[in-house]
């Protein structure tokens, strides 16, 4: 990456003085240009071939402004943690209520969220919460996996990827996005053995796809529903 176009964060004009984060990557794969909006207020991207440079890439992304503006309206809005917002979690949903006199910091009774304190705190009480059941989810999934396929799992993450939902280091530690937790359980499950089978085929070969097959069963299900819905799961918080 020579040029600063791909560290230095872009910002593409619309219409009405408004702008938007463009962030710009190259792809050994890609055959032509594509740009596409983000999930949620994380702007555009555009993804450039092999042998195409910044300016090129910015050029065809400024004459496509007026394209990815409306893409990027079309989206439906963010749903911030606040008293009243339903939320999906783990194929169900909650519905978050603000209760400032209750003791605790956060109780979940049947389908409610009550989160105690000042509604200053709400939004991070929530988070909080969810990711903590992330990784009650996560983690034991993980670990079963693994001793199945006679592997160990050094650590686990969690984290926000905007665009990926796990990833696996080459020293064994695996990371996931903490929004599976509003996702259905299999699509989780799913997600946990395909970074778990990574431990042992370090690629997406048919046999790394025999290794999940083994774990979970035809993942293509979930696989479908992850490419459907699961932009949208940023839309929360
Ligand atoms: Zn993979």
């Amino acid at each position: 990456m020579s040029s600063s176009a791909f560290k230095t964060p872009q910002r593409l004009s619309l219409s009405d003085g408004k702008t938007v984060a463009l962030r710009i990557r190259k792809s050994r794969r890609a055959r032509r240009m594509i740009l596409r909006a983000l999930p949620f207020g994380a702007g555009a991207e555009l993804v450039l071939p092999p042998g195409v440079g910044a300016a090129e890439g910015l050029d065809f992304a400024r004459r496509r402004a007026g394209w990815i503006q409306s893409r990027i309206e079309e989206q439906p809005p963010r749903a911030p943690f606040a008293d009243g917002v339903e939320i999906p979690f783990l194929g169900g949903s909650l519905t978050i209520r603000h209760c400032p006199q209750l003791r605790g910091v956060v109780r979940c009774e049947g389908s409610e969220l009550c989160i105690a304190g000042g509604t200053a705190h709400l939004p991070r009480r929530v988070a909080d919460w969810l990711k903590a059941r992330a990784r009650e989810k996560i983690t034991p999934c993980a670990h079963g996996m693994a001793e199945h396929l006679g592997r160990r799992v050094k650590r686990i993450g969690l984290r926000d990827p905007r665009t990926r939902w796990g990833s696996c280091s080459a020293q064994g530690g695996l990371s996931f996005s903490w929004r599976l937790v509003l996702a259905p359980v299999p699509v989780l499950e799913y997600v946990v053995a395909h970074e778990t089978a990574h431990l042992v085929e370090h690629n997406h070969s048919p046999a790394f796809w025999g290794v999940v097959e083994k774990l979970v069963g035809d993942p293509s299900e979930q696989r479908q529903w992850l490419r459907r819905f699961g932009p949208e799961l940023h839309r929360y918080g």
